[in-house]
């Protein structure tokens, strides 16, 4: 398989020391001349990037940034340019109260651009490809990040957008897709349904699945593999530090290349914030490289992985992290297993279509932990359509299963009717009794 952009892909080890250093020099200088909140914080300890960055892990030094920060910025106090310079504005999803903006000049979509390009030519992808794009098109980075990376290697973009699952099968089928772009449980959606509606998958034009935006296993993968007659691959960004583009997988399928010549990784334990060796599970921490409209300092991402450092077959020299095992933060533990149900949305979200309201409540009955999770559905569905209602909650008890790993309750509820406490839903209740 060709590697889009050998020169830097395949770069040395000394080299890429030497630029991450050169290029985080100017980052820093750039944030301490043009954005309050760094110069602020730099000056409080003194850091003047100029004279105080020797060597990269002076950035130990630094604070990190948290999404906390970025909300409060809101909207553009943390741009490091002038808004005429910028030609896009993205947000993220709000998991805290207001969402972060980021925005890009022209030079950082074009190198979007081509770090996406990289990663989805590492998972297969090239200039004969149909590639159907099932993120969402909007004001999150996913859908037009890989947009422009499929374009940059100038495959057939086919810009599906999310749900509406039918006629993504119906295009699938005529339009010829080669390379589907989706979630690791959307992917099945479209499997389930592929199977109902008796199509043989097998002719399908289908040979890649690249699949990110959750956690996902090993047994997925497969899965999504076996069922769809695919190769799939993992890939990793976040709106805050760009998008899409970040990491992704080669055909070795053994961790995400990360771009390093434009993003600085490092891995933190999470409590303490120290910064753990390579082969060490913690909380992935980023610091941007190149981006001039919207860099970050050591943003800490909540997702938890660890970097791989043993070179890897495919001949990049980047580092890998392994598939992210977690968050740590909002997440809850039932029976063992860890759930973030701000996930448990999201699969709900893609077999209905739209984000209900919904909660997560965790009960105990003889020792035995439970999950219930009450999703309100529209009046019609729930007074009239007894056989939709029985369907619904056995697609969604079985997809979420699929992921969590335990076998939760759907309990479909009247509009309205989960508690609103100040006009909002508290997505997690624990009625487990304390001990
Ligand atoms: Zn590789």
């Amino acid at each position: 398989m060709p590697i889009w952009d050998k020169k830097h892909e395949c770069i040395s080890r000394d080299i890429l020391d030497q630029l991450q250093l050169e290029r985080l020099q100017a980052t820093l200088n750039r944030v301490y001349k043009n954005v309050a909140f760094y110069k602020k914080r730099f000056d409080a300890l003194g850091f003047f990037p100029e004279e105080d960055l020797e060597n990269l892990s002076d950035i130990q030094k630094l604070p990190f940034t948290t999404r906390k920060d970025l909300s409060d910025s809101y909207p553009y106090e943390m741009f490091a340019v002038p808004l005429r310079e910028v030609v896009r504005v993205h947000s993220s999803s709000g998991t805290t109260e207001k969402p972060s903006v980021v925005g890009y000049t022209r030079l950082d979509l074009k190198i979007w651009s081509e770090l996406v390009a990289r990663v989805l030519s590492a998972a297969g992808v090239t200039t004969d490809d149909v590639i159907q794009v099932t993120f969402h098109y909007g004001l999150l980075t996913g859908g037009l990040g890989i947009h422009y990376g499929a374009e940059r290697i100038g495959a057939s973009v086919l810009p599906t957008s999310v749900g509406r699952t039918d006629r993504q099968i119906r295009i699938m089928q005529d339009y010829r897709t080669t390379v589907l772009v989706s979630t690791p449980s959307y992917a099945l959606v479209i499997a389930d349904r592929l199977e109902e509606m008796s199509v043989d998958i097998k002719r399908l034009n289908l040979k890649y699945a690249i699949c990110a935006g959750e956690p996902w296993s090993e047994e997925t993968r497969k899965e999504i593999e076996d069922r769809l007659y695919v190769r799939a691959t993992d890939n990793y960004g976040l709106s805050e530090v760009m998008g899409p583009g970040i990491a992704g997988e080669c055909l070795e399928q053994s961790g995400m290349h990360i771009n390093e010549d434009h993003f600085l990784a490092e891995i933190i334990n999470p409590d303490t914030g120290e910064v753990l060796p390579p082969g060490e599970t913690g909380e992935l921490v980023l610091t941007t490289l190149t981006k001039e409209a919207f860099p970050v300092i050591r943003f800490r991402t909540g997702d938890l992985c660890y970097i791989i450092e043993e070179p890897c077959p495919c001949g990049r020299t980047f580092r890998r992290i392994s598939r992210i095992q977690g968050r740590c933060d909002d997440i809850v533990i039932i029976k063992g297993t860890n759930i973030i149900p701000e996930r448990i949305g999201d699969i709900i979200a893609e077999i209905e279509g739209i984000r209900p309201v919904y909660q997560l409540v965790a009960t105990r009955h003889n020792h035995h932990d439970e999950l219930e999770i009450w999703v309100e559905v529209s009046e019609d569905l729930f007074f009239d359509k007894m056989r939709e209602q029985r369907a619904l909650v056995d697609t969604m008890e079985r997809r979420i299963a699929n992921f969590i790993g335990m076998t939760p309750r759907v309990k479909l509820v009247e509009p309205g009717s989960i508690k609103r406490v100040n006009g909002k839903v508290q997505l997690f209740v624990d009625m487990r009794p304390k001990k």
